[in-house]
């Protein structure tokens, strides 16, 4: 496992961009040197790098990439430079969704867009409910961290969490407000804290530049723009997330208890789905099969073993193997799930176009140079049976395991 060259797209763009902090750390090592005598010495093998397929590549500009096969990565070797601020002069609070626990990619672009506004003086403060399993708040840019734990604000608790906002609102009177403007929380959340500041929040914005604020209307046709509100509810891309510092997370805590609401809605916690009946576009989790599957009755066990949702190229729906409903890409659906894992799919464009919004892209394939293989975070090079078998037998052992662990 450790012999093989494993690609960091994030170091390689970060090699390549000059003007980022980690740029000289991401350089390959000394090729040349003065020796003893004064003379330049040369070392041929350290020009070039290991490609994915085991090659040796050489890079003519000979400033990107790294030397023998080993490369540094972010997280190995070199930290990212630390923000701290000791005494903000505002606050801009960000209200991430957190779905399932973790920062989402449009979380992250909201605090992007926090930063713009916090400048060199303010700090980006996020208000997380509930439990969480986030360990990545410093890069994503997060100066103060209140965290707002109970059983009242577990779950489905719009009413409870605006009155904790409101308390947020009283302590620190933040210069703005951002939340995502999304179906898994923000945009009703953001809409009654609207309510409760008596606020005017501007919606679906993806833009704010120069203090205007742009936000979608007419049915997406058209722009709505304004003096930004102190209440943005924005939307996915609405700003280049933080990627270049890490941040304090300092703690901060309310000053008074929350007081308690009397909510009309009770929750009764999540139910279990089937995961063929949830639509692509709102699935989190999708397995998608292509051409390079050639069993389709182990790949629909697949599916149920992991809970996957699922999918297909156009070739494997053309085929006939899956139902028109079921393809991504540019000609089929656009999904937006937390985790793609494509099965023997080569990732042509109009495949690609289809999954750009997915946070983290698995791929199985033979074909280590695919495309797909350069679009996901994770590869498995080898046979797709062979590795939905593995999985299947893997996910099965740790169910049963945990089942024997709770009697
Ligand atoms: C106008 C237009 C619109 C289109 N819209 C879409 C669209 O919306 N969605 C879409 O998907 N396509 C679309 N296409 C088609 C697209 O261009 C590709 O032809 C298609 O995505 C290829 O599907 P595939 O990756 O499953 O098949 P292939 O390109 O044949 O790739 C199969 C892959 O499986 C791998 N493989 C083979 N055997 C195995 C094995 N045993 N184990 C593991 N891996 C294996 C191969 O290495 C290969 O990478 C469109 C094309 C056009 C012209």
């Amino acid at each position: 496992m450790s012999d093989l060259i494993r690609r960091d797209p994030r170091a390689e763009w970060i090699a390549r961009n000059r003007l980022h902090p980690l740029h000289a750390a991401m350089q390959t090592a000394q090729s040349s040197w003065i020796g003893a005598n004064g003379v330049i010495r040369k070392n041929p093998h350290a020009v070039g790098f290991i490609g994915p397929n085991g090659l040796k590549r050489i890079d003519r500009s000979g400033t990107q990439q790294g030397v023998t096969g080993k490369r540094q990565t972010t997280t190995q070797t070199v930290q990212l430079p630390l923000h701290v601020l000791e005494q903000p002069a505002f606050y801009i609070a960000v209200v991430p969704d957190l779905v399932g626990g973790r920062l989402s990619s449009h979380d992250k672009d909201l605090f992007g867009l926090a930063h713009t506004l916090a400048g060199s003086d303010g700090a980006v403060l996020a208000v997380a409910f509930g439990e969480h399993k986030e360990s990545a708040f410093d890069t994503a840019g997060v100066d103060r961290l209140l965290h707002v734990e109970g059983p009242a604000f577990d779950g489905y608790a719009p009413e409870q969490r605006v009155l904790a906002l409101s308390a947020v609102e009283s302590q620190l009177a933040p210069r703005h407000w951002l939340l995502p403007d999304s179906r898994t929380g923000g945009g009703e959340l953001g809409r009654r804290l609207a309510a409760k500041l008596g606020e005017r929040p501007a919606t679906r914005v993806w833009q704010v530049a120069n203090g205007i604020a742009s936000g979608r209307a007419g049915a997406g046709r058209e722009d709505l723009i304004r003096q930004a509100p102190r209440l943005i509810l924005a939307a996915v891309e609405c700003a280049e997330p933080v990627s270049d510092s890490r941040h304090e997370v300092r703690p901060l805590a309310l000053h008074e208890k929350v007081a308690h609401s009397l909510p009309r809605i009770e929750d009764l916690g999540a139910v279990a789905v089937d995961p063929a009946l949830i639509p692509m576009a709102e699935a989190e989790f999708i397995l998608s099969g292509g051409n390079g599957v050639k069993d389709w009755a182990h790949f629909h066990q697949a599916a149920a073993a992991l809970g996957a949702t699922e999918g297909a190229s156009r070739v494997a729906v053309d085929d006939g193997f899956m139902g028109r409903e079921r393809q991504v890409g540019a000609s089929g659906i656009w999904v937006t799930a937390r985790v793609y894992l494509a099965v023997g799919i080569s990732g042509a464009i109009q495949h690609l176009q289809g999954i750009g919004a997915c946070d983290k892209v698995i791929a199985i394939n033979l074909d280590p140079t695919c495309d797909m293989i350069k679009r996901a975070d994770l590869s498995v090079i080898g046979d797709s049976a062979a590795i939905l078998q593995a999985l299947i037998e893997r996910v099965t052992a740790y169910r049963q395991g945990g089942a024997r662990d709770a009697a």
